[in-house]
């Protein structure tokens, strides 16, 4: 028998009403926000990740799925949205002075070590609002991802936000760590041995020339000692990134948004200028797992991509992380639980007769099951219990004569004849 592929798994019947429960709650909501859905391809150049995401990322180095088409192309499943949406929007010719809000929901994939809450193909909502560079956005689209993570029932969340700055504050910073690292880098310290015991990872030395920020995303230990008092971004912000984050912080206030400002958090992507943020929930021990939402500006990613040079912010939230937060958290979302009419028949006549009714009653609009001819009435109610039917119609050749059914309440046990020619009257207020 073949199995399901290593950090794949099924999501079942009784499991997706959990899924569609929050899918209808999260469209709904970014919807009140101006956000309108867009569904670009799965599939891309994989030249689109690796000039986006950036080349030394974890996700291009060593997560992607990517291959050779039967024309030798070379392509990649999405491993995030952005990059996808940008393009699209590139492609598609939207005048950048507009403020275009989408929202994606969708399918990504990457080869990561799978574990509970983490897998390789997995499933993100996300946001992104391009146009504008004012703070207020950024507070706007945070506010709107906390509020999400709030109605979907998700307590004890902790938003933490930090600036990684632009181009230009970086140059300057990133001599400064460099000049910080640098001795635990070499591998020739030579004199006291002091840094003998703490050096840096080999990736780590690796990213130190293209992009020492990265080094903050290290989950080795070593790495995160000799970080512990490594300069920080937020402090070596140039003037113009300085207040910009003065502004994200003050529009978070007037919103009354509470935040913890995290120095380290730089995010995994390379295309992040300026804000970045991320909401955990401190109820998952994990810190591999209890990122719900990231995100965070993309001031030049549009511009990188071969685009004008356009402002922009978004998020994601991965919702494998929403439901396993939901589980440890003991919150129960509101699915409906029994619904729908199970039409259980006795006799070839009588299931004639039910095969007909549930073909105009789903014409009506109404949700019903009906199995297959043959089944004893005991077979019958217990499948009409097993999938949940709110209420079970029963006929018989005694019933079908006078031209009643017998209807019965699932969830109380009680039943009571009804006529069928009124049917979709009585069922109305019903179900
Ligand atoms: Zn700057
Ligand atoms: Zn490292």
């Amino acid at each position: 028998m073949i199995k399901k592929l290593r950090g794949t798994y099924d999501i079942l019947p009784e499991e997706v009403a959990r899924w569609q429960y929050l899918e209808k709650k999260f469209k709904e909501i970014v919807e009140r926000y101006g956000y309108r859905e867009i569904r670009t391809p799965v599939i891309e150049e994989t030249g689109l990740f690796t000039r986006s995401i950036g080349e030394t990322t974890d996700i291009v180095e060593k997560e992607m799925y990517t291959f050779q088409d039967r024309k030798g192309r070379n392509v990649t499943l999405r491993p995030e949205g952005t990059a996808s949406i940008v393009r699209a929007y590139l492609e598609s010719g939207i005048k950048p002075e507009i403020l275009t809000k989408f929202y994606y929901y969708g399918d990504m994939f990457r080869y990561d070590r799978p574990q509970k809450g983490r897998y390789r193909e997995f499933r993100q909502f996300g946001i992104e609002a391009i146009g504008s560079a004012s703070p207020a956005l950024d507070a706007e689209v945070i506010s709107l991802a906390m509020y999400m993570l709030e109605s979907a029932g998700l307590i004890e969340l902790e938003l933490n936000i930090n600036s990684v700055g632009c181009s230009e504050c970086r140059r300057i910073y990133y001599d400064k760590l460099r000049e910080y690292i640098r001795p635990f880098a070499s591998v020739s310290t030579g004199n006291s041995g002091t840094f003998s015991t703490a050096r840096l990872c080999a990736t780590c030395q690796k990213r130190m020339d293209k992009n020492p920020l990265r080094i903050f995303d290290c989950k080795e230990e070593v790495c995160r000692k000799v970080l512990e008092k490594a300069p920080v971004i937020t402090e070596n912000l140039c003037q113009k990134c300085a207040s910009a984050f003065e502004e994200v912080k003050k529009y978070l206030s007037v919103l009354n948004i509470p935040f913890v400002i995290n120095p380290r958090l730089v995010r995994g992507l390379d295309y992040y200028t300026r804000t970045a943020f991320e909401v955990v929930c401190k109820k998952i021990d994990s810190p591999q797992q209890n990122a719900l939402v990231a995100g965070g500006r993309y001031d030049s990613l549009i511009k990188d991509l071969g685009g004008p040079d356009t402002p922009a912010v978004g998020w994601a939230m991965g919702m494998e992380r929403i439901l396993l937060a939901l589980e440890i958290l003991k919150i129960d979302l509101p699915v409906e639980e029994k619904s729908g009419l199970y039409i259980a028949s006795l006799g070839e006549v009588a299931f004639t007769e039910a095969f007909r009714i549930a073909d105009r009653l789903r014409r009506n609009g109404f949700k019903v099951h009906l199995s297959g001819s043959g089944k004893s009435l005991k077979s019958q109610m217990r499948e009409a219990d097993r999938i949940g039917a709110g209420y079970t119609l029963i006929l018989g050749g005694d019933e079908l004569s006078r031209g009643v059914g017998i209807l019965r309440d699932m969830n109380s046990s009680t039943q009571r004849e009804i006529p069928l020619a009124n049917l979709e009257n009585e069922l109305k207020t019903l179900l």
